[in-house]
């Protein structure tokens, strides 16, 4: 077993050989702490079969982890002064393809399906750049990967939003939006200490574990969205004026949209935050039939 990279001391040492400087705008905010790598990696459940997809792997910290621990890793990494140190540090291992593209414009789908042909087994394991966590997530999953899970380390507050529960504060669109496609949970809170340089915000993982089969049946799914996001456009005001003033067509259709929750039983001045994901599927898939006349 080679020496890890993610130790203060050897991290200095690499950026130093190297002459890099961070750059902020890219969310760079290395890991320096071996047993929390170990931790998120032994989250990931990966085994000798699973093909694991990082994103942006920085000087390879927790990349030399997994790829002790896959059968095999993509990296996608966005920064090219980061490309040569990359070829230095992961040089002991042969499992591992760095991919030289920004995440949120890669055709993410194609290259998974051209590197892991014969892999069944498929994980996103990464300590995401802070900029973007959300674009990449929702990527991700409205991509339809042919995913098991995604394990991650992102910002605390927005691991809080993902995981909240109707009732809630944190609870919103996002929370819906990831809890439609994965059971989601929070598996460690971790201190800013961990962190070179140390990032302005609390961190934590998350493990997010695909539905084998939806929770709820949704018509359109870009409509279900639609709705969700118009519920909470302005968390104080009632669903009823949300869906009225957010929706296309909204204002007009402000009797059927009151007649539907009236028929579905959801209290017209309740607030979209608490609303279930089955509330909000039922009401998508009515107003949905009306606009569409189903
Ligand atoms: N994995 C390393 C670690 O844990 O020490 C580095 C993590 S650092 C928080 C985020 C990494 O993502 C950086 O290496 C950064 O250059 C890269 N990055 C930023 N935006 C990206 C994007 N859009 N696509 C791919 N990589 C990106």
């Amino acid at each position: 077993m080679h020496k890890d990279i993610a130790t203060p001391v050897r991290t200095k040492e690499i950026l130093q050989k190297h002459g890099f400087s961070f750059k902020k705008s890219l969310g760079q905010n290395f890991l320096i702490d071996p047993n929390i790598l170990r931790n998120i990696t032994e989250y990931g459940g990966l085994t000798k079969a699973t093909g694991t997809i990082e994103i942006g792997p920085g000087i390879g910290a927790l990349t030399e982890h997994l790829a002790r621990s896959s059968k095999k890793v993509l990296a996608f990494e966005i920064d090219q002064r980061l490309l040569p140190i990359l070829e230095d540090t992961l040089s002991p291992y042969d499992n591992v393809k760095v991919i030289h593209q920004d995440i949120l414009k890669a055709d993410v789908r194609d290259i998974v399906e051209e590197e892991f042909k014969d892999i069944e087994d498929i994980m996103v394991v990464a300590n995401l750049p802070y900029y973007v966590t959300t674009p990449i997530i929702i990527k991700l999953l409205t991509e339809r990967l042919p995913l098991r899970g995604i394990v991650v380390m992102l910002q605390k507050e927005v691991a809080d939003r993902i995981g909240a529960k109707p009732g809630t504060k944190e609870y919103g669109s996002l929370s819906i939006a990831i809890q439609y496609y994965t059971k989601a949970e929070t598996v460690m809170v971790v201190p800013k200490t961990v962190f070179m340089p140390q990032p302005n915000v609390d961190s934590a993982v998350i493990r997010l574990t695909l539905h084998k089969k939806p929770i709820v049946e949704v018509k359109d799914e870009e409509f279900f969205f639609q709705v969700t996001r118009a519920s909470f456009a302005q968390r104080r005001k009632t669903i009823l004026n949300n869906l009225t003033s957010q929706l296309p067509n909204g204002k007009a259709m402000k009797e059927e949209i009151l007649t539907t929750l009236e028929q579905l039983n959801i209290d017209p001045t309740r607030r979209g935050e608490t609303l279930s994901i089955e509330e909000f599927a039922s009401l998508s898939n009515a107003l949905y039939s009306i606009i569409t006349k189903e």
